[in-house]
């Protein structure tokens, strides 16, 4: 008879832990709060890839892919 095995949320169990845990960190930083640079909206995110937009003034910035460096 065959094990049965948990499925964990997320990515699933084939990854292992660690790839897990950091999925979970980037997903936070993604999702955080941020001030635009320019005119201080909180309605700053991440538009694609690398580019960061400000959704009030239209402030545009080039960025990792998770994460802002100013
Ligand atoms: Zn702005």
């Amino acid at each position: 008879m065959a094990k049965k095995k948990s499925s964990l949320k997320g990515l699933g169990a084939r990854y292992g832990i660690k790839p897990r845990k950091q999925f979970t960190q980037v997903h936070n930083i993604l999702k955080a709060t941020r001030r635009c640079p320019d005119c201080g909206s909180t309605q700053f995110g991440r538009q694609v890839v690398g580019i960061w937009l400000c959704k009030k003034c239209g402030f545009k910035i080039a960025g990792t892919a998770y994460d802002v460096k100013l």
